[in-house]
């Protein structure tokens, strides 16, 4: 792909980190959308400039790969790649997910771990950015071989990270089973009871509401946009959600209690639609019970017809709706399907996934009307109650479901204002990419300026 920048200064940048980083189109799309947005923020911070932020920003503290060996149910050796990629330390330690698919290389953990700055920024609390993860896939393996893997995952990773220097989470394919295996080497190898990783257990540390943090943050930010911008709410409102991970399963939860129809689901093989509404109950039973597919959905509710779609489930987004919230993974909405949602009425699409949406369905949506959320911003929810969770650790106590939840919604309220208000600033009103973008920015360039030539 061949990114250009009107400002010179930022496209000079950008075409230095597409020679530096080739062969990583993910990571290029990345900071395309960054660089692409930042210009109106130029004029009015000149330090930026001056003191050489962006070049260092777009380039990672640290990467560390490394093998991962680990032996299968029939004694077989298998080996996996493992990464961290200590992005920026600037306002706390690094913070990221672990992401265990087979589709994991280095560009990907690259764009998600450069989000991840802003993103973590954005929630207000002390967290740098990172992400690390594996081609590993944990789908149709046995506990055991998912033992095995995080294991040895972790025999390698404990010498990197650490409560105050880096707290890896949960992302796709690593829930609370993996984080448990993981968190249960760390401890036997240093021999500490620490707060090291975030999505644990409540047994061992972990927080209320973070299983459903990053769904109902979700909601949280896109209702605070539809009370601010349209004077409406979920009530009423017909909503399509891709995926049935964590984010999509907590996303309808909320959704629906905030009085919306929620009626499609999706997963890597195809989607239901349930014109009556999905029953939540059965999808949880499927996908956190079971571990199998969302196609079972239609086998045991008659109202509902699954369809195979070999192109990742983008056939979803033919379905209208108000609301869209994409929560699967990165570029599932093109341009094809943007056109079909706005040609359908779509008011809303707010990011659960990370960087789902491509650039020009983006624009698309930008260009007509649609009110656009990036998930830099509106997926904060997760991040920010690891943050929560660490607070939690640190002091050793456990704070009630409604805290958590309490603060976990004044927080995405918070970060729509902060980057509604932004945006307003520069002169972008309602263009929440650029708006979360330059907030997120801001902060960590006044500590990266504050801490000298790091
Ligand atoms: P899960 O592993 O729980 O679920 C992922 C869902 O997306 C599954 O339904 C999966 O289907 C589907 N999916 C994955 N890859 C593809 C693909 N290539 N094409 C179509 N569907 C796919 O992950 P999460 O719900 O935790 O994460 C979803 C997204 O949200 C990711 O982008 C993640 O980075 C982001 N996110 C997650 C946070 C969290 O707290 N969990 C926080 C912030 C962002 P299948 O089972 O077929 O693979």
């Amino acid at each position: 792909m061949d990114y250009k920048i009107e400002n010179e200064y930022l496209n000079d940048l950008m075409q230095k980190v597409m020679a530096r980083n080739a062969n990583e189109p993910e990571f290029h799309q990345a900071v395309y959308e960054f660089l692409n947005s930042i210009a109106p923020a130029l004029p009015v911070h000149p330090e930026l400039i001056e003191k050489q932020v962006l070049e260092r920003i777009v380039e990672p503290e640290r990467q560390i790969m490394f093998r991962v060996a680990w032996i299968d149910d029939n004694g077989r050796i298998q080996v996996n790649r493992g990464y961290r990629i200590q992005f920026n330390s600037a306002i706390g330690p690094y913070k990221g997910g672990i992401r265990l698919h087979p589709s994991v290389n280095l560009s990907i953990l690259k764009f998600l771990g450069f989000e991840q700055i802003f993103k973590n920024s954005l929630t207000g609390l002390p967290m740098g950015g990172a992400k690390g993860g594996s081609d590993f896939d944990p789908k149709g393996k046995s506990d055991n071989e998912v033992m095995a893997f995080c294991q040895s995952f972790m025999r390698e990773l404990y010498r990197h990270i650490g409560p105050d220097c880096d707290v890896p989470a949960g992302d796709i394919g690593t829930g609370a089973r993996e984080i448990g295996f993981m968190f249960g080497q760390y401890k036997k190898i240093v021999n500490e009871f620490s707060g090291v990783l975030t999505g644990k257990k409540l047994s061992f540390g972990g927080s209320l509401a973070r299983t459903e943090a990053t769904g109902y943050g979700l909601c949280y930010f896109v209702n605070a946009l539809l009370r601010e911008k349209m004077d409406t709410s979920f009530e009423g409102k017909t909503v399509v959600i891709s995926g049935s991970g964590n984010v999509a399963i907590y996303a309808t939860e909320k959704a629906q209690q905030l009085g919306a129809k929620v009626v499609a689901l999706s997963d890597s093989n195809g989607y239901v639609y349930d014109p009556e509404g999905i029953k939540l109950d059965i999808v949880k039973d499927i996908k956190e019970v079971k571990r199998g597919r969302i196609s079972e959905y239609a086998d045991r509710v008659p109202s509902a017809k699954y369809t195979a779609d070999a192109n990742g489930s983008k056939g979803i987004w033919t379905i209208p709706c108000d609301i869209a919230l994409p929560c699967a993974t990165q570029n599932e909405l093109n341009l094809d399907s943007a056109k079909t949602l706005v040609a359908n009425g779509v008011k809303v699409v707010g990011e659960g996934a990370n960087m789902p949406t491509t650039l020009d369905a983006t624009k698309f949506f930008q260009d007509n009307g649609v009110f656009f959320t990036p998930g830099k911003a509106s997926n904060a929810g997760g991040v920010a109650t690891s943050g929560l969770e660490m607070c939690q650790n640190s002091a050793r106590l456990s704070w009630t479901f409604e805290e958590v939840d309490a603060r976990l919604k004044g927080i995405m309220e918070n970060i729509f204002h902060t980057v509604d208000a932004t945006a307003k600033e520069v002169g972008c009103e309602n263009n929440y990419v650029v708006g979360a973008n330059i907030a997120g920015l801001l902060k960590v360039s006044d500590a990266m300026i504050a801490q000298g030539c790091i």
